[in-house]
């Protein structure tokens, strides 16, 4: 078999992630209710979501940037509602934004499954993953993962198509052969698609807004999506025999 490069996501791909951000949203919003008892739980997550996904054109995928996010909603809501700013609220709603960052992650079902029988097959395996150093190789640490990528791992604080040009140009594949799997439709389906490489995107759970977006490209390279990641192995071996039925 022809030896594919591989470039997988971790967050919500390899390992549950945005669940861990909503229960703290939760944890978040309940907490504000108590403090601003005429705002709507929907109303305090509405505004967190456009604090956090704003800052990510300046800060990029920083983990400051979450805890900022609860802070931000909640200098907006007493400016709003004239409640006094604390320092001990605000302090409070820091420490609870970074519990996120404390929580054991899980695999998704089957990833060592799904890595392992790649790795066998001699396919070369990349980790591609947004987010900052530490928090990123916490979970890569947790989960194992240099047992599979050894050091063949990126982590982007801004996840995008030029930070895809730079590991491909790094890791010298052919794009044909290249593959890039992950959950994310804005920061793993289209620089894929706009690098000409082929994609396999995998729908989390539930999933944070910022990754939803709209394909406008029509993919030159092959362009799949599967149910779950254990699948991952089988469509890529059915491609590489041509088979047209996937
Ligand atoms: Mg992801």
């Amino acid at each position: 078999m022809q030896k594919q490069t591989i470039l997988f996501n971790l967050d919500d791909t390899l390992a549950y992630c945005n669940r861990y951000f909503a229960q703290v949203i939760d944890k978040f919003a309940e907490q504000m209710t108590v403090w601003f008892d005429s705002v709507s739980i929907d109303e305090f997550k509405r505004k967190q979501l456009e604090i956090d996904i704003k800052a990510i054109g300046k800060h990029g995928l920083a983990s400051a940037r979450f805890p900022e996010s609860f802070v931000g909603t909640y200098n907006f809501f007493c400016d709003l509602t004239g409640r006094e700013k604390n320092k001990e609220e605000t302090d409070y709603l820091r420490q609870l934004g970074n519990q996120v960052f404390e929580i054991p992650v899980e695999p998704i079902p089957y990833m060592n499954e799904t890595l392992t029988a790649l790795k066998k097959e001699g396919h070369e395996l990349y980790l591609h993953t947004g987010g900052d150093e530490a928090n990123q190789q916490r979970k890569i640490a947790q989960l194992e993962l240099t047992a599979y990528f050894e050091n063949r791992i990126f982590i982007s604080g801004h996840k995008d198509t030029t930070a895809l040009s730079d590991i491909l140009k790094t890791i010298d594949a052919d794009p044909s052969m290249t593959w890039m799997v992950g959950n994310s439709l804005r920061t793993d389906i289209v620089p894929a698609l706009e690098k000409n490489i082929n994609a396999i995107y995998i729908p989390a759970e539930s999933e944070w807004a910022y990754n939803v977006v709209d394909i406008e490209l029509k993919p030159v390279s092959a362009y799949y999506t599967v149910g779950a990641l254990y699948e991952v192995p089988d469509v890529i071996h059915r491609h590489i025999e041509g088979d047209e039925a996937i």
